[in-house]
């Protein structure tokens, strides 16, 4: 069997085609073209699915595609995209018009679901039977595999940890979902930024000041080399950091009994320096068993879309060959 995945983002589209055995044939990495508007973007990918179908026409090809935004997963419409600029479509059918050009009917799912079954599947190796999987990078997102299948809840919207409340709504830091006191606006990018400023105002001399000043151009990276470098205010920042996730995942373990927590995205590499103030949000939990047990790690995949979509693609088709 043949998996493809297509992990659609806003700058970038991956292409990933592997077998059931794990083998990798085909790993593309594409601008996502805005040029010739939604229509232009499905036939692109719909030429890619077709190239692949004729490759392999020996074989069972299926596809799962991972879509930034709120995803109605039963019908394969993207919702709501924020990050995607196709400015002719909203409440966008991706499986019909994949299917019309393509005869094959893909799974489509939203992107960071998709990555976190990439990371049970290639990190865990399936072990774990409740699992969470948080994705750091500018935005926060998430994806829940509950009793070892991934959960997507009912309208295909489960694992928007990032938007879960961890302030008052009206006082609290402003996300960029439009709402406030989203676990986003402290850790995503956005919340980072904004801290790390703030910061730089009220501790001018600081190192980590300093490096904002002399920059334009803002980048998490920056933080993490100020902490390298032992500045006060930027082991702070990440002690906080730490602090917010252990909130927001003290309350996902305590709500699910979790066993499993995988941090992934470009901030885990960060990790050394929130992960103390993190575990120590956990230790301190009163209801103990949960999160005595609870085996807490940092993926060693942190770009993991692709693949998890055609993995994810390949699972699906051999569950429901079975039904
Ligand atoms: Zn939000």
């Amino acid at each position: 069997m043949i998996g493809i995945g297509i992990d659609i983002g806003g700058t970038f589209v991956k292409l990933y085609v592997m077998n059931d055995h794990g083998e990798i044939f085909r790993q593309e990495k594409l601008e996502t073209d805005y040029s010739k508007g939604s229509k232009g973007f499905v036939a692109q990918i719909g030429g890619f699915i077709n190239a692949i179908k004729t490759e392999f026409a020996d074989q069972r090809v299926t596809v799962a595609v991972g879509a930034p935004g709120d995803v109605d997963n039963q019908r394969g419409i993207l919702r709501y995209n924020p990050n995607l600029k196709f400015t002719d479509v909203k409440d966008w059918p991706l499986a019909d018009q994949l299917e019309k050009v393509t005869g094959l009917r893909p799974y489509v799912v939203n992107d960071a679901t998709l990555a976190a079954w990439g990371v049970y599947e290639t990190d865990l190796k399936r072990q774990g039977t409740n699992v969470l999987i948080v994705t750091l990078g500018t935005g926060v997102g998430g994806g829940l595999i509950l009793n070892k299948e991934l959960y997507q809840g009912s309208h295909g919207t489960a694992g928007e940890i990032g938007h879960m409340k961890i302030a008052d709504t009206q006082t609290g830091p402003l996300c960029g979902c439009g709402a406030r006191g989203c676990l986003e606006a402290f850790v995503g990018t956005i919340g980072l930024k904004r801290r790390a400023l703030q910061s730089a105002v009220d501790h001018p001399a600081s190192i980590l000041a300093q490096t904002l000043q002399n920059t334009t151009d803002f980048k998490v990276a920056q933080l993490a080399k100020a902490a390298e470098q032992h500045c006060p205010q930027a082991l702070q920042l990440w002690q906080d950091t730490g602090r917010y996730l252990g909130i927001g995942i003290a309350n996902l373990v305590l709500i699910l009994d979790l066993d499993t927590v995988v941090l992934t995205g470009g901030i885990s590499g960060a990790a050394p320096y929130f992960l103390p103030a993190l575990k120590e949000v956990l230790e301190h939990q009163q209801i103990k068993t949960p999160f005595e047990k609870l085996k807490l790690c940092v993926s060693k995949n942190p770009d993991i879309g692709g693949v998890g979509a055609a993995l994810y693609a390949i699972y699906r088709a051999q569950t429901d060959l079975r039904k």
